[in-house]
């Protein structure tokens, strides 16, 4: 075996303003948990490091609006969001927060290093200003249309469309979040960051060096930011949330989120190292050390070009030795959304599938945004359930075990003659190992699935040719060797699922009661070691590995979207213009009673009209109402309605009419009745029907 190599493996710090949804786990933790974990099997030293990333002015907007301070609202998904990773078997080493001490601290001695070094620019500026508010727009409290690609409602620092990463003032046509006002320009003081001083060095680095087998849509993004030219970024703000700028003449401001976020892979390396007593530079400042960034497509400009410049101005760091980014996931066709409730959040996924984590990182997984956007539907996810891990992975563990235990009371027999098909298969397996590393060690996370899954088929098949339970009755040696061969595969599967499918491997090797394999090395032991599971070894009771999803349960979370669908459509639908205004006087001239239907017919002939008769109090009169198409007869009679009394007299179809109904419609488009005891529905204003 190789010597053991030291990983650094960083994920996005998620923005602490909110749970996380399906479409993080595809496109960072996931991958990167995967990725963890192998190397951890290789028997190499790994740095799993994440942390809640937690200023910046989203969080500032959001307390806002809840009327609670930026603290309270990183707190609350601080631990939401750490729960879900807990939850998902993400085994991050260190968990951290860019609110901690320590990363403060780190943060500022960053910034104090680079600016002692002299690698900022100085310089005042005439910056975004609302006078109403009485404040510097930074970031998000600034929207205006992207000078790159003209998508209208790009953010101060960065573009969401395009990706692109720019200053509040490149912005054209900008607008207040905070009032809506149009910003004026305000002279402050800021550093920024010279990227341009650094584009010979990212052009070696990235264009010249070997990064060429960096994903495509990394490559080209970063390939096409250095050529369009590069410009000094401010990395500090006039904001009140975040880290001070521990410089002279930095009172009243803070670093720029995207220059403190980075630096919280170190501090959190260091929080990490002190706790578990190891060397937190080894993993930072050792030119061995592999740097891996795993992020969404989103962050590819901080983690390829700003953080890259600020190690590297810095000058004692490593830099990233790959950064595969992933696309974005959409959901059943449409792009995931916050504000829509368009997304399936991890907190809820578990309430409704408790015992079903890994099939979510299969399915996740097996259609992961790898290469470009992809559609994450409930389908897809059902069928990764039903016809892959219970009908390919679960049925063949399951065959293997039960027929063990019923041949054999739980023990591997002996193999005795392998025939041709029984060498193939074992040869096969033993070739499965590197297959699965060959495929992980490029990033390609999906393939490796399917190789995995794979496996699975090749044992499935093995048994469904083989078919031990015709064989036992004529021939018990070859029974045997069948069984044995079908144990070494269920042995392989324990080992290779645990980056894919952690809870389903800790079963899996528990039902096998095989604890050899946690060993560090099991990986490349299925293609050396003579056997992985040997004869006499005795194995625990069946028990499922996975379950069927059914159809009603799809059903349920195609109901809540469907419902977030017709919430959305509720709140943007127009309300009708008023009509005209009129007088007090105009008001007064109506005669409004509550009256009780009485009676109630269709009016012959006609689809729309009711002929009714209403107890006002003072009378009973006719009232010929076109609502035949809300209600029938029958369900009218005993309902309280308002009545319009002093109209004058028509005759409709022959019935003289005395009176209206007062009637609105409800948000869905439905009549309903003026009533002073209904709840508060109307949305389109009085109707007289
Ligand atoms: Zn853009």
């Amino acid at each position: 075996m190789s010597q053991p190599k030291r990983y650094t493996i960083t994920a996005a710090l998620p923005y602490t303003n909110g749970p996380i949804h399906i479409g993080h786990l595809a496109g960072v933790y996931v991958p990167a948990d995967i990725y963890a974990r192998y190397q951890r099997l290789q028997g190499n030293d790994v740095a799993f490091i994440c942390g809640s990333d937690e200023h910046g002015v989203p969080i500032t907007i959001k307390a806002k609006k809840e009327g609670v301070t930026p603290q309270d609202i990183v707190d609350k998904y601080h631990a939401i969001i750490k729960t879900s990773f807990e939850d998902f078997g993400i085994s991050f080493d260190n968990y951290s927060r860019t609110s901690a001490p320590i990363h403060h601290e780190t943060a500022q001695e960053f910034f104090k290093t680079l600016y002692d070094k002299g690698e900022f620019i100085e310089e005042v500026t005439e910056q975004l200003y609302d006078a109403e508010a009485n404040q510097f727009l930074a970031d998000r409290f600034v929207i205006g249309t992207c000078p790159k690609c003209g998508f209208e409602e790009a953010y101060g620092d960065q573009c969401e469309k395009c990706g692109t990463s720019h200053n509040a003032t490149d912005l054209i046509n900008p607008k207040s979040a905070i009032t809506g006002n149009t910003p004026t320009l305000k002279e402050t003081k800021h550093w920024f960051l010279p990227l341009d001083k650094h584009e010979a060095f990212l052009k070696e680095w990235i264009l010249k060096g070997h990064k060429k087998d960096w994903k495509p849509n990394v490559y080209g993004q970063v390939k096409s930011w250095i050529d369009d030219g590069l410009r000094p970024r401010a990395v500090t703000r006039d904001l009140d949330w975040g880290i001070p700028v521990p410089v002279e003449g930095g009172e009243g401001k803070v670093l720029y989120v995207w220059f403190d976020a980075p630096i919280g892979y170190i501090s959190a390396t260091k929080e990490w190292a002190q706790r578990e007593g190891k060397d937190w530079q080894s993993y930072w400042k050792n030119e061995d050390t592999k740097l891996v960034h795993f992020i969404g497509k989103d962050n590819i400009v901080f983690h390829c070009i700003i953080f890259p410049s600020m190690l590297k101005a810095e000058g004692s760091y490593i830099l990233p030795d790959n950064v595969p980014a992933n696309e974005f996931l959409n959901l059943e066709g449409n792009k995931l959304s916050t504000s829509k409730n368009w997304a399936v959040w991890l907190p809820e996924y578990l309430e409704d599938f408790p015992d079903k984590q890994d099939v979510l990182r299969y399915a996740l997984t097996a259609n992961a945004p790898e290469t470009k956007d992809n559609d994450f539907t409930w389908k897809d996810f059902q069928a990764r359930n039903n016809n892959e891990l219970v009908a390919i992975f679960g049925n063949f563990i399951n065959r293997v075990v039960v027929l063990t235990n019923k041949y054999y009371n739980g023990m591997v027999p002996e193999a005795s003659e392998f025939t041709s098909v029984d060498e193939e298969t074992l040869a096969t397996l033993k070739a499965y190992p590197a297959v699965i590393s060959s495929s992980i060690e490029r990033y390609r996370f999906r393939e490796a699935s399917q190789e995995l899954m794979n496996l699975a088929r090749l044992g499935n098949k093995y048994l469904a040719d083989e078919e031990p339970w015709k064989v036992i009755k004529e021939d018990e040696a070859r029974t045997k060797t069948i069984m044995y061969v079908a144990l070494q595969i269920a042995s392989a599967l324990a080992t290779l699922s645990e980056p894919f499918l952690p809870f389903t491997s800790k079963k899996l090797k528990h039902i096998l009661c095989h604890s050899e394999l946690d060993s560090e090395s099991s990986w490349n032991d299925i293609s050396t070691k003579e056997e992985l599971l040997s004869a006499g070894h005795h194995i625990g009771k069946a028990e499922l590995l996975f379950s069927k999803i059914e159809d009603t349960a799809i059903q349920t979370q195609l109901d809540k979207l469907e419902a977030s669908k017709k919430a959305n459509e509720a709140a943007n639908k127009s309300v009708e213009p008023q009509k005209d205004e009129i007088n007090f006087e105009d008001f007064t001239k109506l005669d409004m009673r509550v009256g009780t239907i009485i009676e109630a017919e269709k009016m012959p002939k006609t689809k729309k009209l009711l002929v009714l008769k209403v107890d006002t109090g003072i009378d009973i009169r006719t009232v010929v109402s076109g609502i035949a198409e809300s209600y029938k007869p029958e369900d009218v009679i005993g309902k309280k309605v308002t009545v319009l009394v002093n109209l004058a007299p028509r005759k409709l179809r022959g019935v003289e009419s005395q009176g209206m109904i007062l009637m609105t419609e409800t948000a869905e488009g439905k009549l309903v009745f003026v009533n002073p005891d209904a709840k508060e529905e109307a949305a389109n204003g009085l109707q007289i029907s």
